[in-house]
């Protein structure tokens, strides 16, 4: 009876009564959680402090401000939150597994939580077990169950036996029926413990806490020594301490958190729409400071459309002739046509890809490209070679293994059996009892391959009765070797050129032959004079190690070494990203600092086990997100930049004052009201700036560098000293009765100066990219509104500018902002100088 699974009626009545198959989720907070916590910032508790003793007091202005400021301040924060929030919850939709299940009787990819008891799975190597169920079919089936029962050999499963969910094929083929989903299989119960473990703020988030928490502790102690300076001055006491309390309020980058959790979470909602998905959020810091990129080739450098391209047989050689899959072409050459119609016979009943009905000419193709290649070649030649699967039935098999580089399947016809092992010249060649012919495929196979060709050897055997499983390797005979291209992508080498630009070191990593590993690195210009060709066996033994800087391929390779070279380079201190795909690639994947998987090619294992997913395969899209990475830990950098500058400046020109004869140069309610306007909007907007292109032409500083490094921290300080020279200017040239005034123009505007001067170079950005210029300018005009609608100048105690006067203090106000622009522009045409001469030709 053939299994049909499901009909799709069926499945979507039993998804409404049993619920959808994946751990059951948190309820996210409600509004009132979000705005308690956000109230319950001991910064926001400091507000509220004073605001009950402006009430008390009397001051009504005051008072009004505070609230507005609290009520801001919340408002900012909790549209922030939300806003991550929904980007981390599109990105976990985009990457949610999936599987394939049979509904109504074809197989049909699903989301894994659609999937309902009773439905039936299709499994393979590589896929990760969607839901607990039990085995209807298995052929040579392989589970490793290290996540959910810590037992790390892989068990053979047979027919009815368990198959528990979140365990991992990692050999051979089945279809097992579900039973049960969700909260109720394995993979829910395990879920559930976990989700209650809580979220755990990034690397940078940390560090950041950090720096925020001495920047209080910092704030603080300044706020109280304004205090006690004031009281000696004779100035009352309530009074005091609601300025100090403004102050410390205003000097404190409390928006700094929001900023950090946004950007992070916004640029993996970008990544995720150039095609990087990210599954892990810290992965966004730590992508902007990879060193070493390890990548496959295989469809990853290459297009992964695979073409054959020549053929060998003990008795000659022929061409296949035609491009990609179209149906048109031929195989012209001198072999016998009983020698190529066997090796072709083998490769068609060697094979698990499968072609679908050619439209405009072009073979639709299922399976592995590159198998489905040897498919279209043997239709070439003949097209009933395709109909030879039906009548030489699969009666066992070795499914390929990038470990094993070959796989083998026995047939069955008529009371005759034949056994076919197709894979690695070098290890299929090893098996034949005719040394003679190996020698002869050996030197054609090493030609091939220095051509930049894949190689697979064909051989078989014939028998009267089906061999034993440990007999499959005897007696094979040479059908000959294929000869396969791949062509590289068109971007490929621009790809490798700009990680360099990047300081981002390509390592190519590859099963391949090393004369093609060679061949393909070559052309990509991984190859130099400083850069060799290892194998996996100098893996093997470990004599890597010392010479990982100066191996740019490793060819040959299995998967599980991928996680030696990985660990190689990390002992130098490298961050590394490593691209994988398949069932063995987990482990490595894990180990990188960035695990990088294919979304398309790759398996359900490798997707789950990254950091990273390329939806699109390509590893440009790779580039793209250590560019966002990058552009993230920047606007961080520059919103401190900005933030900590002006709070400096707000601390200094209340300290200096006095002894410069300002009593008092800010009142609370406008230092407040500056903190609003140049925190509150500019500053999110910072978030959203675009990378200076520079940035990706230089290597990226180490992490664990601090987030203050890199002449940062002089930078605040020249940024928050230009800002308290001119503020204390304008309060010092006011007169007498406008000190006030001036100081509250000079000292919010030249920060708005400030901001727009440190931002990154911007040709060509279009409006949308003007998020910060009109932040700025809103900023601007708030400020202005403040000295001159009476309803605000009461309620902040400022008096109107006269045309002069305001000509004076704007033109005091763009003093720091020009002065940063200027040193700026010096260095930039410094740095612009020697490298456009280095990498003239790549951009
Ligand atoms: P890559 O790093 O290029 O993806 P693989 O690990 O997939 O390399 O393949 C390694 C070698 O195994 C190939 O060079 C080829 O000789 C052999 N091979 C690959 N796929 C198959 C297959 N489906 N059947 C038999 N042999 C294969
Ligand atoms: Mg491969």
């Amino acid at each position: 009876m053939t299994i049909t699974g499901l009909s799709s009626a069926e499945a979507a009545e039993r998804l409404a009564t049993f619920g959808p198959n994946r751990a059951p989720r948190p309820k996210p907070p409600s509004l009132v959680s979000r705005v308690g916590g956000q109230l319950r910032d001991p910064m926001i508790l400091l507000l509220l402090g004073a605001l009950v003793v402006v009430a008390a007091l009397g001051d009504v202005a005051d008072a009004i401000i505070i609230a507005a400021v609290i009520v801001l301040n919340t408002a900012i924060g909790v549209v922030q939150e939300v806003r991550a929030a929904n980007a981390i919850a599109s990105l976990e939709r985009l990457s949610a597994p999936h599987a394939t299940v049979l509904r109504d009787g074809e197989p049909v990819r699903v989301d894994s939580a659609d999937l309902v008891p009773g439905d039936v799975v299709r499994l393979e190597a590589g896929d990760v077990v969607p839901a607990d169920g039990s085995l209807l079919e298995a052929a040579a089936l392989q589970v490793d169950e290290a996540a959910m029962t810590g037992e790390s050999v892989p068990v053979a499963r047979g027919v009815d036996e368990p198959l528990l969910s979140g365990t991992v094929v990692t050999r051979g083929r089945g279809l097992a029926e579900v039973t049960s989903t969700g909260a109720d299989s394995a993979l829910g119960r395990i879920a559930a413990a976990i989700a209650s473990a809580g979220v755990r703020p990034t690397p940078l988030q940390q560090r950041l806490s950090t720096l925020s928490r001495q920047l209080v502790g910092l704030t603080l102690a300044l706020a109280a020594l304004v205090f006690v300076l004031g009281l000696l001055r004779g100035e009352g006491a309530a009074e005091m301490v609601v300025l100090a309390v403004s102050l410390a309020v205003a000097a404190i980058p409390e928006s700094l958190p929001a900023v950090v959790s946004v950007a992070l979470a916004l640029g993996a909602y970008r990544m995720a729409r150039q095609s990087a998905l990210v599954r892990w959020l810290p992965a966004v810091e730590t992508l902007g400071s990879v060193t070493v990129l390890a990548s496959d080739k295989t469809g990853t450098l290459t297009e992964g459309r695979m073409v054959v391209q020549q053929l060998w047989t003990p008795t000659g050689a022929s061409r296949v002739t035609g491009h990609g899959y179209d149906v048109a072409g031929e195989v012209v050459g001198d072999d016998e046509p009983e020698s190529l119609a066997l090796l072709l016979r083998d490769v068609v009943l060697c094979n698990d890809a499968r072609l679908t009905t050619a439209e405009d000419g072009q073979w639709g193709i299922v399976g592995d490209p590159m198998e489905a290649a040897l498919l279209i070649a043997a239709a070439k030649h003949d097209a009933d070679l395709l109909r030879l699967g039906s009548l030489w039935s699969r009666v066992d098999e070795v499914p390929f293994d990038a470990s094993l580089q070959r796989m083998i399947t026995v047939h069955h016809r008529d009371g005759a059996w034949l056994t076919v092992c197709k894979g690695a010249p070098e290890v299929v060649l090893d098996l034949l009892a005719d040394t003679d012919v190996a020698q002869r495929a050996r030197a054609a196979a090493e030609e091939f391959a220095g051509r930049g060709f894949r190689v697979l050897a064909v051989a078989d055997t014939a028998g009267a009765s089906q061999p034993a499983r440990s007999e499959l390797d005897d007696g094979l005979v040479l059908r000959g070797l294929v000869a396969i291209s791949d062509p590289l992508r068109a971007d490929a080498a621009g790809v490798v050129s700009a990680c360099a630009d990047a300081g981002i070191r390509t390592v190519l990593i590859t099963g391949d032959h090393p004369a093609t590993a060679r061949a393909i690195a070559d052309e990509l210009g991984i190859r130099s004079a400083t850069q060799e060709v290892a194998d996996g066996d100098m893996v093997k033994r470990g004599e890597h190690v010392a010479a990982v800087e100066r191996i740019g391929v490793y060819a040959r390779t299995h998967p599980e070494q991928k996680v030696d070279i990985v660990a190689a380079w990390q002992d130098r201190g490298e961050v590394v990203a490593m691209t994988g795909d398949g069932v063995n690639d987990a482990p490595a994947l894990r180990r990188a600092d960035i695990g990088v998987a294919m979304g398309e090619r790759g398996t359900e294992v490798a997707r789950q086990a990254a950091d990273v997913v390329l939806a699109d395969d390509n590893l440009r899209t790779v580039v793209v997100a250590v560019g966002e990475g990058r552009r993230i830990y920047a606007n961080i950098r520059m919103f401190l930049r900005y933030a900590l500058a002006g709070g400096l400046a707000e601390v200094v020109v209340i300290l200096l004052g006095p002894f410069l004869g300002l009593a008092v140069p800010l009142g609370p309610g406008q230092i407040l009201w500056i903190n609003m306007l140049t925190h509150g909007v500019p500053g999110v907007a910072f978030g959203g700036e675009p990378l200076d292109p520079e940035a990706m032409r230089r290597p990226s500083p180490p992490p664990q560098q601090s987030v203050l490094g890199q002449g940062l921290f002089g930078q605040i300080l020249l940024a928050g000293a230009l800002i308290s020279i001119v503020s204390l200017a304008a309060g010092l040239l006011a007169p007498e009765a406008r000190v006030q005034t001036w100081v509250f123009v000079t000292l919010g505007l030249a920060q708005l100066g400030v901001g727009l001067a440190i931002r990154a170079p911007r040709a060509g950005v279009t409006w949308r990219g003007r998020g910060l210029e009109a932040a700025v300018a809103l900023a601007a005009v708030l400020q202005v509104l403040a000295v001159t609608w009476s309803p605000l100048r009461s309620l902040l105690g400022t008096d109107t500018l006269s045309w002069s006067d305001a000509a004076t203090v704007l033109l005091l106000s763009v003093v720091p902002g020009a002065v940063l622009a200027a040193q700026r522009h010096r260095q930039s045409r410094r740095r612009v100088a020697p490298t456009s001469l280095a990498s003239g030709g790549s951009a």
